[in-house]
């Protein structure tokens, strides 16, 4: 309990004037300064429509001038205790998740100081742990968490979501994709910054659709035009993002947990290449990795929250040229704060992601 003198009440070290304390009068200071959580509206910049606002095709078709962003993967508030680092380890119902709060508020105060600003910071997906369907109430928690540290990143750069499995769960169903888009926006759609072309999916639908295949048809309909589009306009780039990375290590390679089966990994792939994709930033590995199938490059970046490895939790630089697209990885206690956009040549060799060793 805080004390209340007069018509000010102190709050540990918050003064709060009684005009800004409506109703319920008798709520207790602690229990109401807690409960505030931001709005998703204000942290996260939602699409809507499959469409990303500021990011709209009609003023970013053309190429502009080199930018960057920065793109992390799985702050998955509540895996550190569920997966168990060697001192802390506990099964739901009993996670929690100040350590990843903590790594959070990090990533925050790093994207903040950043000069130049990047132009959006992407995660791509498991943003929170708790399963969708199997312990909804421990999830707004985290959500709310999510939201409370996200709401302090710099308004002016937009907070940008991917969906990953602990997202919509590992079988979606159509609830569990609309309570993901009421708090985080659309699950794929496509933004476009100076003359480049972005794709967000949702690869759920590759890993199991079998409560919405009508949503999954939806989605690659969708994608195919998308590509098309893309190609009839001569975008600079074309870039995807997503959770479940299509291999970790090289195309071929048999299905594990951590990719996608083969003959949809075979069939995907060879449409993006037919259609120029370039890139394709993922997650869920908790260990960077990935490869190449020919021009082809696939970029799995470790988590900011649980690593299974033993990479740093930390996040990716991606600069974006005019004939070009470099990406560096750092740890969060090891993080540029002056970002370079004219970095020296790189070849395909050197542009990798195994900077943290
Ligand atoms: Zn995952």
């Amino acid at each position: 309990m805080g004390h209340y003198w007069g018509n000010i009440l102190c709050v540990g070290s918050s003064y709060y004037s009684i005009d800004d304390w409506l109703y319920p009068f008798e709520m207790h200071e602690e229990t109401a300064k807690e409960d505030l959580v931001p709005s998703s509206d204000l942290v996260v910049h939602k699409a809507e429509n499959r469409i990303l606002p500021i990011f709209e095709k009609s003023l970013n078709e053309k190429w502009t001038e080199p930018f960057y962003f920065i793109q992390a993967a799985d702050t998955q508030l509540g895996l550190i205790v569920n997966y168990g680092d060697g001192t802390i380890n506990d099964q739901y119902p009993n996670i929690t998740w100040e350590k990843e709060i903590e790594l959070c508020r990090q990533s925050v105060e790093i994207i903040n100081n950043l000069d130049p600003k990047p132009k959006f910071f992407i995660i791509c997906g498991d943003l929170l742990d708790a399963m969708p369907d199997l312990w909804p109430d421990i999830r707004k928690r985290q959500q709310d968490d999510f939201m409370r540290v996200y709401s302090d990143l710099d308004p002016s750069i937009p907070l940008v979501c991917v969906c990953g499995n602990h997202d919509v769960g590992n079988t979606p169903t159509k609830e569990t994709i609309a309570n993901y888009q009421a708090s985080f926006g659309d699950d794929y759609f496509s933004f476009w910054v100076g003359g480049a072309h972005f794709l967000v999916l949702n690869s759920q639908y590759f890993e199991d659709a079998s409560q919405v295949p009508d949503l999954a048809l939806a989605q690659e309909r969708w994608l195919n035009e998308q590509l098309q589009m893309s190609n009839d306009l001569g975008s600079q780039h074309i870039v995807l993002f997503q959770h479940i990375p299509w291999f970790v290590q090289e195309p071929k390679e048999d299905k594990i947990y951590f990719n996608i089966e083969i003959n949809c990994r075979t069939r995907m792939l060879s449409k993006f290449k037919k259609h120029g994709v370039s890139k394709i930033f993922c997650g869920h590995y908790h260990r960077n990795a990935g490869g190449w199938d020919e021009n082809l490059e696939l970029v799995v970046t470790t988590a900011i929250g649980c690593q299974i490895g033993n990479d740093f939790h930390g996040m990716r630089i991606v600069r974006v040229m005019e004939n070009d697209i470099q990406h560096d990885f750092y740890g969060l206690d090891d993080f540029p704060q002056k970002i370079d956009l004219n970095p020296t040549q790189k070849t395909k060799e050197t542009s990798s992601n195994k900077s943290n060793l």
